[in-house]
């Protein structure tokens, strides 16, 4: 796919082809139709908010499911879907609280590389 790649804070981003991973157990793969660059991202940009390097900015994007986990029920492949850098479970205290926020739940979590 091709992306915007932040290689170092303070240095433009790079348009470039990346490989990316099928979905884990709890993971959606979109293929993305539009993305938007905010502030957030803005600040990942310019190093004030420091994040592990290279990484694809912008995380406010709209798309088409292409390939779901084993574990994904909420959404199938052809599903228009918007994303949210939040993520949560839906099934941990804070998620059924209505914290969502908050969410503990380690099948949201990425593994590292
Ligand atoms: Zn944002
Ligand atoms: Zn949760």
């Amino acid at each position: 796919m091709k992306a915007a790649i932040l290689e170092q804070a303070g240095t433009p981003l790079v348009i470039d082809q990346l490989t990316v991973s099928k979905p884990g157990p709890h993971e959606v793969l979109i293929r993305t139709a539009a993305c938007g660059l905010c502030h957030s991202d803005l600040h990942f940009i310019d190093g004030a908010y420091p994040h592990p390097m290279p990484c694809v900015a912008g995380h406010e994007a709209a798309g088409i499911v292409e390939e779901v986990g084993s574990e994904v029920r909420t959404v199938k492949k052809g599903d228009a879907v918007v994303t949210c850098l939040s993520a949560f479970c839906g099934h941990c205290e804070f998620c059924v609280t209505g914290r969502m926020s908050l969410c503990l739940g380690g099948d949201t979590r990425r593994r590292p590389g």
